[in-house]
């Protein structure tokens, strides 16, 4: 089974497991946390993290009773083209007419994501906003702008990355995805991982640090550590959009920038 394949039956399993529900309100605990799974940390040399809210989120989404583990007419696991998808480019062009979930219905765009096929450092944000909606790319306006800025203060020129998302397309009103639609466009993110194999991962936002290290725990209890991904490092901060609704958290994320720098040499 390719490594894809396994995370996105892993990351289903475990939300399973803790209810279905992989994003929280700030500051809750993690319930069930595997010791060892893709959530299991390498924290040598680092400080622990520190308790804070999640920015950006809107609130938990509830998951209606009796929603399946694999939603009705998914294919996840059976004859699913995504885990065995053999480049970044098939990727685009599966996202491009993925009907999965409901948030095909109103995108103009679907948004793959961009970058380097043999990047060094991935970053991977919640989901398309307004704009990236309406240009079919991934981290523009002013959030990306500051991206690039941020990038560009670690000397990493924005295609020398490789930028994308938990959900390929815009939630109405930017809420936050729901447990349904991440899982059924997790497999997209999780086979583009493995085909650029990063030395490391940011994960911008609670939405990106829940669904790639398969944990409730808020942002500010995973940020300052050093996780791992099937090996990979990850890394988690905030969210751009987030620093632009407030400026105190640019020094905290500027600090969790600098810790993913150290893997990329
Ligand atoms: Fe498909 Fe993902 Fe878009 Fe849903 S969000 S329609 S799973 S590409």
């Amino acid at each position: 089974m390719s490594d894809g394949r396994a995370l996105a039956r892993e990351f289903l399993e475990q939300q399973r497991l803790l209810g279905g529900n992989p994003v929280i309100l700030p500051g809750g605990p993690t319930p069930g946390l595997r010791p060892g799974s893709v959530g299991a940390q390498d924290t040598a040399g680092l400080t622990p993290g520190t308790p804070g809210s999640r920015p950006g989120s809107v609130g938990a989404p509830d998951i209606p009773p009796g929603l399946s583990y694999d939603p009705p007419g998914s294919d996840l696991f059976s004859n699913d083209p995504v885990p065995q998808a053999p480049s970044l480019a098939t990727i685009a062009q599966l996202v491009a007419n993925c009907t999965k979930c409901r948030l095909c219905e109103a995108r103009r765009h679907a948004v793959p994501g961009e970058g380097a096929a043999d990047a060094r450092l991935v970053v991977v944000g919640e989901g398309p906003g307004r704009v990236e909606d309406e240009t079919g790319r991934p981290f523009v306006g002013r959030a990306g702008e500051l991206l690039t800025k941020i990038l560009a203060a670690i000397e990493l020129p924005r295609e020398r990355v490789f930028i994308c998302n938990v959900v390929k397309c815009r939630p109405p009103e930017n809420r936050v995805p729901q447990y349904d639609e991440i899982a059924a466009c997790v497999p997209y993110l999780f086979r583009q991982i493995e085909l650029v194999k990063p030395a490391v991962i940011l994960a911008m936002g609670g939405t990106a640090a829940q669904t790639l290290l398969n944990t409730k725990q808020s942002l500010g209890a995973l940020r300052n550590q050093v996780h791992r991904l099937r090996g990979t490092p990850v890394i988690v901060t905030y969210h751009p959009a987030a620093l632009l609704r407030n400026p105190n958290w640019k020094k905290p994320t500027w600090d969790d920038v600098r810790i993913a720098r150290r893997f990329i040499g």
